[in-house]
């Protein structure tokens, strides 16, 4: 049995008739920048999501950028991220003249550990950026408690946790905006690069959409430089399709992390994704952690299952941080995950079957 990481074929076959449908549509009526199709998935999500305002935009790393941007956070400025993350996250921290300063994760949870927070905040602290990764929301009580206490602005990165929720709330709500990527892979996924910013606040969402084109919200009046962010039409038109899915799809990832669980729980060896109290995880990502991971990836691989690790390098150690003189030992925790975690095939369509198969596969490797 072949078993893929994910299978966005399958997807596009049961909805083909739309997508192409819809394409066409934009094609036909050349809506391919701006236009009603942008605009209609503004409404859907915003309105989906229960929020004032969705600001669209070209992928999920320029939704943080323009958001710290438009928060005035530049140079001379430090905001504080998590150590376990995608570098999107904190290369946009630098890309605004600010400096990034990494926070390690809780053991269970892959999330920004609210209690170290505080040891790292500085006069010159301006933002927290939480990550709700592989789709489990961070700890957002403490995390608001301390950012009110200091007056610290928070920015969700929720590009792998559409539709997550805390206490009720869904992750994006809680901050000052949520930033979404709508990259293939992702919950909601485009054909393409696409993504968005959310938020209540009206001044806010309309600096974001001015800086995201051109600086200007009406043609040729340009109130001050930005860049060139947009959401095009053929990618506006599929997400509006897929969006009316979301909901059954996050259902079916949940309901795919629960047979693994089951399958998995007894495994000594395997530590199985822990779910946090109160909140609904949305498994864009299913992560086990192991001892011997690159040795049970490579036996996997050739049993022809499709596994990968998110991510191999804690931010901090990357080469591209080496400046920032980080050790193991700043983020003990992250530095452990680096090596032990393993994420497995994950995606709505894949079948009870297939599971079954991956976790005895696992079982054989263990010898159980
Ligand atoms: C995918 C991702 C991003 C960036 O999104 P792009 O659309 O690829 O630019 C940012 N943060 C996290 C945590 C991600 O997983």
């Amino acid at each position: 049995m072949k078993v893929p990481f994910v299978d966005l074929q399958s997807q596009y076959f049961s909805l083909k008739e739309e997508i192409d449908s819809a394409i066409k549509d934009v094609i036909e009526n050349s809506l391919f920048i701006g236009g009603g199709k942008v605009r209609m998935f503004e409404e859907n999500f915003a309105q989906k999501y229960g929020v004032k305002h969705c600001v669209s935009v070209a992928n999920g790393t320029d939704a943080i950028y323009i958001t710290l941007k438009m928060l005035g956070i530049g140079e001379g400025d430090e905001v504080i991220t998590t150590a376990h993350s995608w570098i999107s996250t904190s290369e946009t921290i630098s890309q605004t003249g600010a400096k990034p300063v990494f926070v390690d994760v809780e053991k269970e949870f892959f999330t920004l550990n609210p209690d170290l927070i505080e040891d790292k905040i500085t006069s010159r602290t301006k933002a927290i950026i939480p990550v709700h990764i592989y789709g489990q929301m961070c700890d957002m009580d403490p995390i608001l408690f301390i950012a009110n206490k200091f007056g610290l602005y928070v920015i969700e990165d929720c590009a792998q946790s559409h539709f997550s929720e805390y206490r009720g709330i869904k992750a994006g709500l809680f901050g000052n905006a949520g930033t979404f990527s709508f990259y293939p892979g992702k919950n909601l996924g485009a054909y393409g690069d696409a993504g968005c910013i959310i938020t209540n606040s009206d001044e806010l969402a309309e600096k974001t959409r001015m800086f995201a084109n051109h600086g200007a919200i009406k043609k040729h009046e340009h109130e001050m430089e930005g860049i060139n962010s947009r959401l095009d039409g053929i990618q506006a038109a599929i997400l509006n399709v897929k969006l009316r899915r979301i909901k059954k799809w996050t259902n079916e990832r949940i309901f795919n992390a629960s047979i693994y669980n089951n399958q998995l729980k007894d495994i000594p060896e395997i530590s199985i994704p822990r779910v946090r109290k109160d909140t609904k995880h949305s498994f864009h990502l299913y992560v086990i952690r192991v001892k011997e991971r690159n040795k049970l990836k490579e036996f996997l691989s050739h049993k022809g299952i499709s596994t990968a690790i998110h991510y191999p390098t804690a931010l901090p150690l990357l080469p591209a941080y080496e400046y920032l003189g980080y050790i193991n030992s700043d983020i003990v925790i992250s530095a452990t995950n680096q090596d032990q975690i393993l994420s497995l095939p994950m995606f709505p369509e894949l079948t009870e079957e297939q599971i079954v198969y991956i976790a005895s596969c696992i079982k054989e490797f263990y010898l159980l």
